[in-house]
């Protein structure tokens, strides 16, 4: 598991954190998540506990994305990960 310190928020009184990625700004107890779920309050710091995982995966046709300029008639295999901090 890939863990990584979101950089959007703010440390306040009695271990509270106050994330700043959206306009919920939730104000997050230690061992607790945001509104979202993905963000946590882990020892003070503000943990994105989804990032680096795969959202997607799946083969295509070349002919269905702009690469189709260099590579015809190849297969493609597309990854989409998350990568929001
Ligand atoms: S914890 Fe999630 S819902 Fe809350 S402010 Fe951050 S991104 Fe928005």
């Amino acid at each position: 598991m890939v863990v990584k310190e979101c950089k959007l928020y703010s440390k306040e009184k009695k271990g509270k954190i106050k994330c700043l990625a959206c306009a919920h700004k939730c104000l997050i107890s230690k061992g607790k998540t945001g509104v979202c779920g993905v963000r946590k309050n882990i020892k003070g710091k503000l943990i994105l506990l989804v990032y680096g995982k795969v959202v997607s995966m799946n083969i295509d046709a070349i002919e269905k994305n702009h690469y189709m300029v260099f590579y015809l008639k190849v297969m493609l295999l597309v990854l989409e990960v998350l990568d929001v901090i």
